[in-house]
């Protein structure tokens, strides 16, 4: 309970970190984890250097092992599904290095089976779950949008003709929440529905890039979910939205090897992580101005960041030795908005 009321008063931003395991292949393999402790505590051993000193501590809400399941990791994540239907808006987020789990934790593999599930379906089986079990009391439309944004622009990526149209933020001025009227809006109602959607915007994710994986991991991707609910007594209505991102690889380029569009990539990723580290750090600390017009993404997320609404970020972390410099950077930009 006092735990619950920290978070509280730390303006309900909570940061969880989860280290992947060693993938097939990669057996008795030494790993940079060196320990972690229940109360959110992993330390991270140098592996060039012995010895206690070169062990690095850090504190989160929570830390996840390379064995937690999806399922494991859910059960920490649904309260705040929750309250999506209860009117408040919420993010999460997924940060790390390209290779680290971002896509594993928010969608899981491809082609998952239910075990496998990511947060992002576990997320929309309890909305619909839920608003099921509330029919009798209020009346809930659901409907999601997905977007991409990759330097610095903003893209639908569920509009039918695959177009490449640059979308418009428009902050605090849709009535109906939309801070981007013109990407696609699409009502859904099941879980089998969004998952046909998320296929169709994996699908042209791909448009223009060569390699899927190449180009996902360079941009954002914003899966948006809008709830409506409308009591059926009062008709009174509310309305909650549910950002899940799957953040740009957070991982440093050598500015000496990066030319041309890939520089132009680089500085882009750069700048937006920045700028949503500063958001969530402003917010953390309740500072009074939280500078939000410094890039798309903190634009895009705008009114789910600060106020009532609840963040939620998981950094990602790979075990491998050749990770540590990325590691701790990953691991010191979470404990700045921590
Ligand atoms: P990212 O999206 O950060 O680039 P991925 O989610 O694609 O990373 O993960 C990289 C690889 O590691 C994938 O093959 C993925 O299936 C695997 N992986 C990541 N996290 C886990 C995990 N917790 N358990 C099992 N496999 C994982
Ligand atoms: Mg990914």
């Amino acid at each position: 309970e006092l735990y619950n009321l920290v978070q509280d008063l730390k303006g309900n931003i909570r940061v969880y970190c989860r280290v992947r395991p060693f993938l097939p292949g990669q057996r008795n393999v030494q790993s940079t984890v060196d320990y972690i402790g229940d109360r959110g505590t992993i330390a991270i051993q140098n592996p060039t250097k012995q010895g206690k000193d070169q062990r690095k501590s850090f504190t989160f809400n929570k830390v996840f092992g390379p064995s937690a399941s999806q399922e494991e990791v859910f059960l920490d994540t649904q309260p705040l599904i929750r309250s999506v239907l209860d009117g408040y808006n919420v993010c999460i987020f997924a940060y790390g290095q390209t290779g680290s789990g971002k896509t594993h934790t928010m969608m899981g593999p491809n082609n998952p089976c239910p075990d496998d599930w990511g947060v992002n379906f576990r997320a929309l089986n309890d909305l619909f779950y839920i608003s099921h079990e509330r029919q009798d009391v209020v009346r809930y439309e659901v409907a999601v949008q997905m977007m991409e944004i990759y330097n610095e622009q903003v893209r639908d990526l569920l509009c039918s003709d695959g177009t490449n149209k640059k979308l418009e933020i428009r902050n605090n001025s849709q009535q109906n929440g939309l801070n981007v009227p013109d990407a696609s809006l699409h009502p859904v109602n099941s879980t089998e529905a969004v998952l046909d959607l998320m296929a169709l915007g994996h699908k042209n994710r791909a448009v223009g890039s060569t390699a899927l994986n190449e180009r996902s991991s360079r941009s954002h991707s914003v899966l948006t979910v809008h709830v409506k609910g409308t009591d059926l007594t009062s008709g009174d209505a509310l309305r909650g939205c549910l950002h899940l991102v799957d953040l740009a690889g957070s991982e440093r380029v050598d500015k000496s090897e990066a030319i041309g569009e890939r520089l132009k990539e680089a500085q882009h990723i750069n700048r937006s992580l920045s700028a949503l580290g500063d958001v969530i750090a402003a917010l953390a600390q309740k500072s009074s101005h939280v500078p939000y017009r410094n890039s798309k993404l903190t634009q895009l997320l705008q009114d789910a960041l600060g106020g009532q609404a609840k963040t939620l970020m998981f950094v990602h972390v790979s075990p491998d030795q050749d990770s540590y410099g990325e590691t701790i950077s990953t691991l010191k930009f979470a404990e700045r908005v921590a």
